[in-house]
């Protein structure tokens, strides 16, 4: 076999094994499998795998910098390919232009100055774009998110944003933490924020290394990378 073909069929074997994981942890917590929407991140792997994912019916990417995942979302759609991308990592306002541009979700919202940014961006596109607060479940506020105490407020600025649609949370468990304990805090930033804006019931949470504690507490969203694509290079 070409090693091109090889591994098409290595992505394509992970990714019914990964989402038969995802089933198997909705069954456990006596939830619909199609109530968790899987999203593979793909960053530090190669355009020609995130194309490889959406010809085997993967609809849903993830990338965390704008510098690769621009040239990505580039290359699948001159392949014809349009996945439904979602931005998971830290955004500075000055990337938002190009951002808003091929982005569907952003998840990493987290700042009132980054809310503005972003509606303007998506505004001069033409587009909305679909925004989950990024939660900071332990107060760190310099490894990204908001903190709980200001949650509220920076949701009533995306639910008053034109160009934005407030869905949701996301949230990443603080290391050295019980997974469970940071999802369930999570579970509970999703109230606050739905006190807001109803519809926003989106709960972005669960890595490879955590997923079945985070769709026992709630996730509809799980964003995997290693799971189906292998380990990755060690990044700065
Ligand atoms: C890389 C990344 C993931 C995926 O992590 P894996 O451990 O590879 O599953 C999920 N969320 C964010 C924000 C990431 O940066």
């Amino acid at each position: 076999m070409a090693p091109e073909a090889g591994r098409r069929e290595q992505l394509r074997a992970n990714l019914a094994r990964t989402r038969e994981a995802i089933a198997t942890a909705c069954r456990a917590a006596g939830r619909e499998p199609e109530s968790v929407r899987l999203i593979v991140v793909t960053k530090t792997f190669p355009a020609s795998d995130a194309a490889a994912l959406v010809e085997a019916g993967q609809a849903d990417l993830g990338e965390n910098r704008d510098q690769e995942a621009a040239p990505k979302a580039a290359e699948l759609a001159r392949l014809g390919l349009e996945p439904v991308w979602h931005f998971v990592g830290q955004l500075q306002r000055n990337k938002t232009r190009s951002v808003a541009r091929y982005a569907h979700w952003v998840h990493s919202v987290d700042r009132a100055r980054l809310v503005d940014a972003l509606d303007s961006a998506a505004a001069a596109h033409g587009r909305t774009v679909s925004a989950l607060l990024q939660v900071s479940l332990d107060g760190d506020t310099s490894r990204g998110g908001v903190s709980l105490g200001e949650l509220t407020a920076l949701a009533e600025r995306v639910a008053s944003a034109g160009s934005l649609r407030l869905r949701g949370v996301m949230g990443v468990a603080p290391l050295g933490w019980e997974p469970a304990k940071a999802f369930e805090l999570l579970a509970e930033c999703s109230d606050a924020v739905r006190a807001v804006e109803p519809a926003a019931s989106e709960v972005s949470a669960g890595m490879s290394g955590d997923f079945t504690a985070a769709v026992a507490a709630g996730a509809t969203m799980v964003r995997l990378g290693r799971n189906v694509l292998g380990e990755r290079e060690s990044m700065a």
